[in-house]
């Protein structure tokens, strides 16, 4: 039997798709094969550089959609099923709004795969696949093993990509991972993650998870065990981590290189709205900051703007807080309600939706504000948001950040990543901006 992995571009620049220079391994597609006896093929066809090979036998296409992805992914399932080709669709989106994913497939995953897919895999071998397999809630993440081999020979970031852990205990009102998980958190073992990444050659990793500091006393334990492995990781991590001295020192030990944080806003009545707990308690970020650049972690600070309180000023004054913080990365994330969360619930229900479904809107295009914000017009929300990732990635303001010699200039490694990925963040910024999702504008054109 075998299995064939799509993962899905985006759509289409100027005419063309979009090629994302900085593309990391779909590490999903790594765990799912690991899921699977070694005796069922699985290949996998990266469509954000790859030509889909439509016409290659296969037993079962298996597509990961995410909500700026939706839209491409239908079109490829479209085209398989037109074939005769069985397509299974799975992912956050679908697991979020299985209804919609439901008429561009002959299965589709709602949840974690763990359990179900390898159903779904049996099922599939005797003639007998089902509509749906739900994951089991929460996910029993024991006995994992990835199959990073399915990577081999493909074009990504030099980085490894792994997950220690799933879910968030937080339930900020805009997330869907807060919403999928219901404020679980849930970890793989210990030796099992150290173990598979012992055998990695690569030493510089990636963990995906969404809070990886969730459980502090899991995680201390997790970077103890990393220490000897000599890696250097980033992850992402509420702020919560900078409250305990003993978890930092253990990340900073284990080889801690730099952190996404979710800032989101400086305004305390936008973190009030948003409920983000974990920074709403917090009186200034200052000192937080402080101690962050003190134990030299470089920073990717992620904001979300469009809020309530946030107007043209706001946003200027937080780009210009971004830069005066010297960030090694900052991503200006425009408000986007995701289906099934709260706040798309609430936008929806106050008519502030521009489009209900915008991710597979025809008149959607990357980075448009799609609901109508409190206190200026969605064109300008638009525009703002293009500008602060425009303004904090100018090259003056590249060259001004890197001069804090705690973080960004500390040594060599930190000025090389620094300008190794400031110069492509700036440019994809540019590419990004006014993509149309999806490939086809009209019914039965995609000839990619
Ligand atoms: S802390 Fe981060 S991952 Fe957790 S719910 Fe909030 S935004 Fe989502």
């Amino acid at each position: 039997m075998k299995v064939t992995f799509i993962k899905p571009n985006m759509g289409v620049v100027g005419g063309r798709p979009y090629l994302d220079r900085g593309r990391m391994e779909p590490l999903t597609f790594a765990v799912l094969a690991g899921l699977l006896p070694e005796h069922i093929e699985c290949v996998l066809y990266d469509d954000r550089y790859e030509r889909i090979p439509y016409s290659e036998p296969t037993d079962l296409v298996c597509i990961n959609v995410e909500i700026y992805t939706a839209r491409r992914s239908y079109e490829i399932a479209d085209r398989f099923r037109r074939a005769g080709v069985k397509v299974a669709l799975g992912g956050f989106h679908v697991s979020m709004i299985p209804e919609e994913a439901a008429q561009h497939a002959d299965t589709i995953m709602i949840g974690d795969a763990e359990e179900a897919f390898p159903e779904m895999i049996a099922d599939l071998a005797i003639g007998r696949l089902r509509k749906e397999y739900v994951g089991h809630f929460p996910p029993r993440l024991q006995g994992l093993r990835t199959r990073w081999q399915i990577f081999d020979n493909k074009h990504y970031l030099p980085l490894r990509l792994t997950q220690f852990s799933r879910g968030c205990p937080n339930n900020c009102e805009f997330c869907a991972t807060g919403s999928l998980y219901r404020r679980t958190h849930c970890c793989r073992p210990v030796d099992e993650v150290v173990s598979e990444l012992s055998e990695q050659k690569s030493p510089f990793v990636f963990f995906v998870d969404d809070n990886i500091t969730a459980q502090p006393d899991l995680a201390k334990e997790l970077f103890r065990q990393l220490i000897p492995l000599k890696k250097r990781w980033i992850g992402q991590a509420s702020l919560s981590f900078t409250e305990d001295h003993d978890l930092m020192d253990l990340m900073k030990r284990s080889g801690c290189a730099g952190l996404v944080v979710g800032f989101e806003s400086t305004d305390p009545e936008n973190l009030k709205q948003m409920n983000k707990n974990c920074n709403m308690h917090l009186d200034s970020y200052a000192p937080v900051i402080e101690k962050i650049r003190d134990i030299g972690f470089q920073l990717w600070a992620a904001f979300l703007m469009g809020y309530d309180a946030d107007d043209l000023k706001s946003i200027q004054r937080t780009v210009q807080w971004a830069v005066d913080q010297k960030f090694c990365f900052a991503a200006f994330n425009i408000l986007s309600p995701y289906p099934a969360t709260p706040l798309y619930a609430e936008m929806q229900a106050a008519g502030r939706l521009i489009y209900d479904k915008w991710w597979l809107d025809e008149r959607y295009h990357f980075g448009d504000a799609v609901f109508k914000p409190a206190k200026m017009t969605a064109d300008e929300l638009t525009e703002a948001c293009f500008w602060a990732r425009r303004r904090f990635n100018h090259p003056v303001n590249i060259i001004r950040r890197v001069f804090d010699f705690k973080t960004n200039a500390k040594d060599l490694w930190s000025i090389a990543t620094y300008f190794a990925y400031n110069p492509l963040f700036r440019r994809e910024l540019f590419k990004k901006h006014g993509m149309k999702l999806g490939y086809q504008r009209t019914p039965n054109s995609d000839s990619a």
